[in-house]
């Protein structure tokens, strides 16, 4: 039997993991091994995917993954550690301020010289908590090169010389996300002087297999045992001695959130940076562990690729295991002959002959073996701890069976109500307020300067209103991201995840994306913003391209103002037929994807979820601080840019000459040349057009222009039938979103994607708008 066929609280004991290549290896690091107990717990409301309880965390996946691990039911749930009596070890004063490293072979760095930290954790064990103690609020965002992956650096507070860099959560070294790459690949090529490596104590035995593969590369590192507050309440302890003698480095009890231990923790990582003293331990591998079979391989591999290791200057002990678990990129590096090659095979061969369990599952088996050897001599679990007994019950509402959907609906209902009508518009208004009083007060001053009128035009008409409008919005994306960040650091995210994902994969996505499309109802640019988390290059790319199908609320007041003089009486169904076209819309768009652009199935959805936490006000503030600033940034630069030119356009006439009639400006002349274009969707007016122009900058202005330039024919009703104001509804529903919203899609994907959705997006805007003006006109 499999997986799949255990029903909610049963167990089973895995025999073995199926599928293939990277997943398989994800599987295998996230604890999923022959011989390792899994307990259904539950399955998301919708059916699947499926909560399972694994080596004491709480893991999901989807049924038909599920389906590829053969089990054995097995009764007893938990089995029984014994916990080995370890005996008093004197402290074994690892990076302990030179007191206990011998003095004969020290090595300082020079003193001007920068200690580079990574900073390396599993998803949620605390790594932006530590990292904002340790940098407080001086930090420098960026991306790594070549990838859209989040990277910050920072020095560490009242530390000179010293630069902490934040990398991705992960889980293992493993090349399973691009997230993970980067990751190896910093810690590899970048090489920096120590790691700090963040485990959470609370779940401590997955969290080890990565601080394990980080042990492989023998560059200096302190363990930061982080959420002690969480695991002392519970009453379990650490034998924090003991591991340190088990895992040959410096292991110091923290708790980020209450910055209790960070200051003990920087001197213990600034000590061993400084003497770059390295694990005193890596060999991990038993040679009583089952005969002996992995232990004799990973030497035996060790032995043959010394010299390669060597050369490509990667550690020996992580290049083995690496190779050993069927690596490519590594075994591209290290350049091996033919014979090498055959006898590396060889060697895995007969491993995988005595041990009985193929190589990846071997090397995941034996980091796991030593972890369960390193919990039983040190760590003294709690049984249930509070959190997770909270968690439960708060589950039980959030994610159950009925109420899930509900809640969700609730949830993000009133996240919408209070950013769109509370706290954001207040915000908003005061913004606006302020930049009016500005505008005043600068166009007062150009006045009496006697600056000359087309400057004056440009400051007043160009800048303010274009980037004010923009930035008006900031309070909104600022707002959203405050209850965003309150979301996804509490752990209600990953619920949602797990939640949606059945109804998302049948568009060939997974749970997560559901959250950007939600945001895109209020604003495209935090919501292309927020798909930052998503895991794969793919699903990012795909949910990115989708998100303008959403009304954003700036397409409200063209609706409202057409339903109003249109279609009066059938308000409220012309405004849901809009919503649902562009759903509808999003939905035949990714199947479109799916088969073409981004063939595949969605990531694997194999994904912790974690306790519920409370989230620190610290974090919530510091993303709030960096979206702010990103949005300003480019509200200055592309935004203000594209108002300039598009103002420019607007007030001069091909002779560059002011004009005060703009039937005469560049852009009318711009507009009458694509309306022969739009003719055939009824939208031929060069004054329609130069509206759809405008409305390029910001949607709301789409009618105030209109209303501006039919003013002498007593207005747009006057002029427009009804199919040609159903035309034009659905095509400001589905054109080019605004260039605030272009320019972060051409953040997080590049400007040939930028181009391609302002492109792509009129012609699919074109063609519906073409088919409803031919049924209707
Ligand atoms: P990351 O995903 O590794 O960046 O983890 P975060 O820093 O976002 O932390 C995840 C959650 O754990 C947040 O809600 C934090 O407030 C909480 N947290 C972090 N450190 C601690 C800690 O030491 N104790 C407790 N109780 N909670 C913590
Ligand atoms: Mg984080």
């Amino acid at each position: 039997m499999t997986l799949k066929d255990l029903s909610i609280g049963e167990s089973g004991i895995i025999k073995e993991v199926g599928g293939e290549g990277e997943l398989r290896q994800h599987f295998l690091d996230m604890g999923v091994i022959p011989g390792t107990v899994a307990t259904v717990i539950r399955f998301a409301p919708l059916g699947d995917p499926v909560e399972l309880r694994i080596r004491g965390y709480e893991l999901t996946l989807r049924l038909a993954d599920a389906d590829k691990i053969l089990i054995d039911k097995c009764d007893d749930k938990a089995e029984t550690e014994e916990r080995v009596k370890s005996k008093r070890k004197e402290h074994p004063g690892l990076g302990e301020e030179g007191k206990y490293h011998s003095k004969a072979d020290e090595n300082p760095l020079p003193d001007e010289e920068i200690l580079t930290f990574a900073l390396v954790g599993n998803q949620n064990s605390g790594k932006t908590t530590l990292f904002n103690q340790l940098t407080g609020s001086n930090q420098h965002v960026g991306n790594f090169p070549g990838v859209t992956v989040d990277r910050k650096d920072g020095p560490i507070r009242n530390r000179y010389n010293t630069m902490v860099t934040d990398l991705p959560g992960i889980y293992s070294m493993s090349p399973y996300s691009s997230e993970e790459l980067v990751s190896r690949d910093f810690v590899l090529n970048e090489k920096p002087k120590a790691i700090i490596n963040i485990v959470d104590a609370t779940n401590i035995e997955r969290n080890l297999y990565l601080t394990m593969q980080l042990l492989e590369l023998n560059i200096p590192m302190v363990v930061a045992l982080n959420m002690m507050d969480e695991m002392t309440a519970n009453s379990g302890s650490v034998d924090i001695n003991e591991m340190e003698y088990l895992l040959g480095v410096p292991v110091v009890p923290i708790s980020a959130a209450r910055n209790e231990g960070v200051d003990e923790l920087v001197r213990h990582a600034i000590h061993v940076a400084h003497y770059q003293e390295r694990p005193a331990r890596q060999d991990f591998c038993d040679e009583k562990d089952y005969g002996g079979a992995v232990h004799r391989c990973l030497h035996a591999v060790m032995h043959l690729i010394e010299d390669h290791a060597k050369s490509a200057d990667i550690p020996i002990r992580f290049a083995a295991n690496k190779l050993i678990e069927g690596d490519k990129l590594i075994l591209d590096k290290l350049n091996l002959d033919e014979n090498e090659q055959e006898t590396l095979e060889h060697i895995v061969l007969q491993m995988e002959k005595e041990r009985g369990l193929d190589r990846s599952a071997a090397i995941a088996d034996m980091r796991f073996e030593f972890i369960g050897k390193l919990c039983r001599a040190a760590v003294n679990k709690p049984k249930v701890s509070k959190e997770h007994l909270r968690s439960q019950k708060i589950d039980r509402f959030l994610s159950g069976k009925y109420t899930a959907i509900p809640m969700f609906i609730i949830i993000m209902g009133a996240v919408f109500f209070l950013t769109f009508n509370v706290i954001g518009a207040f915000l908003q208004g005061l913004l606006e307020k302020l930049i009016a009083w500005l505008q005043d007060l600068t166009v007062g001053a150009l006045e009496s300067l006697n600056v000359s009128s087309t400057l004056q035009g440009l400051i007043k008409d160009g800048i303010f209103e274009g980037v004010g409008g923009v930035l008006s919005f900031m309070p909104i994306i600022v707002t959203l991201f405050f209850f965003l960040s309150i979301l996804e650091d509490s752990g209600y995210i990953a619920r949602v995840a797990f939640v949606m994902d059945k109804l998302l994969r049948r568009i060939g996505l997974s749970g997560r994306s559901i959250v950007p499309m939600l945001i895109g109802f209020g604003c495209t640019v935090p919501a292309v913003m927020s798909t930052r988390t998503l895991p794969s290059e793919r699903d990012r790319k795909m949910t990115i391209l989708l998100t303008p199908f959403m009304s954003c609320s700036a397409k409200v007041p063209i609706y409202a103002f057409f339903v109003a003089a249109f279609f009066p009486g059938k308000g409220w169904l012309v405004m849901t037929g809009l919503y649902l076209l562009g759903i509808v819309m999003a939905i035949l768009v990714a199947l479109g994807f799916k088969r073409t652009i981004f063939k595949g199935e969605a990531v694997p959805f194999v994904m912790e979820l974690p306790n519920y936490r409370l989230p620190g006000i610290k974090n919530v503030l510091q993303l709030m601080w960096e979206k702010a600033t990103d949005f300003i940034h480019r509200a200055f630069t592309v935004i203000m840019l594209a108002t300039i030119v598009v103002w420019f356009l607007k007030s001069f006439d091909t002779g560059f000459n002011f004009v005060n009639d703009s039937s005469e400006s560049i852009l009318a002349i711009l507009a009458g040349a694509i309306a022969p274009l739009m003719a055939p969707v009824g939208l031929g007016d060069w004054r329609i057009c130069t509206s759809l122009i405008s409305g390029f900058m910001a949607k709301e202005s789409v009618v105030s222009m209109l209303e501006m330039l039919f003013a002498a024919e007593g207005g747009v009703k006057a002029v427009l039938t009804p199919a040609m104001a159903a035309s034009l509804l659905i095509f400001s529903l589905l054109y080019t979103p605004c260039v605030a919203a272009v320019t972060s899609i051409g953040r997080e994907l590049g400007r040939k994607w930028a181009a391609f959705t302002i492109i792509w997006q009129c012609a699919l805007a074109w063609i519906v708008s073409f088919i409803t003006y031919s049924i209707l006109g």
